[in-house]
């Protein structure tokens, strides 16, 4: 076996916890310093303010300071609301975004009971951003409508209980099969992990 194959085997022996954190898997002997140690992808963000916006241009955002996380929702209204296999989040502090144009709110109650507004632009009809009513501090930016999504990477999975048959997750990939319980805690810190490997 050739050196990188066995660097290779041995990474894939770590396993994270149900608390989504990394721990080595016991039957591995070899020690291999952070962050080889944990297979994490490294991020390498374009300079802020991030750019995006709909087709027909009628509604234009700017983030203006790094985002929180970046993930992937495979739940059912995400694959009806974008028409495809999965919804890509950016979590974003909503006071770094600044929104041009005026948009339309549709609203529709989750899973868990708390109400959630997805805002769209009224002309072509492409969905920028969704808000929950009991976390103002929540936005989620859908990151397909960046001007640059070419160095997006997710953090994290969820909804995996509804994902799409072809579309494949990783083992070493952090995934949770409903909504995760630590309010995506984890996906955050790996993300937060994904940033500085990328810094490096
Ligand atoms: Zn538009
Ligand atoms: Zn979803």
């Amino acid at each position: 076996m050739s050196e990188i194959a066995r660097h290779i085997k041995n990474l894939t022996r770590h396993v994270h916890n149900r608390h989504g954190r990394w721990q080595r898997c016991r039957t591995t002997d070899h020690e291999v310093d952070p962050p080889l140690g944990t297979p994490i992808k490294p991020v390498t963000m374009p300079a802020l303010p991030l750019t995006g916006g709909c087709s027909c241009g009628a509604v234009r955002y700017e983030i203006g300071a790094e985002p929180q996380a970046f993930y992937l929702c495979h739940c059912t209204e995400c694959q009806r609301h974008t028409s495809s296999a999965f919804g890509m989040s950016l979590r974003c502090d909503p006071a770094t975004v600044t929104v041009t144009g005026a948009m339309k709110t549709i609203s529709r109650m989750s899973e868990s009971g708390t109400r959630r507004f997805g805002d769209f632009c009224p002309e072509c009809g492409v969905r920028i951003q969704h808000r929950s009513e009991n976390d103002p501090s929540r936005l989620n930016i859908k990151a397909g409508t960046l001007d640059d999504t070419s160095w997006l990477v997710p953090a994290g999975h969820i909804w995996i209980s509804s994902k799409q048959p072809y579309v494949v997750i990783g083992e070493e990939e952090l995934a949770y099969p409903q909504q995760p319980e630590d309010k995506t805690a984890a996906i955050k810190e790996r993300w937060r992990m994904m940033l500085d490997a990328g810094d490096a």
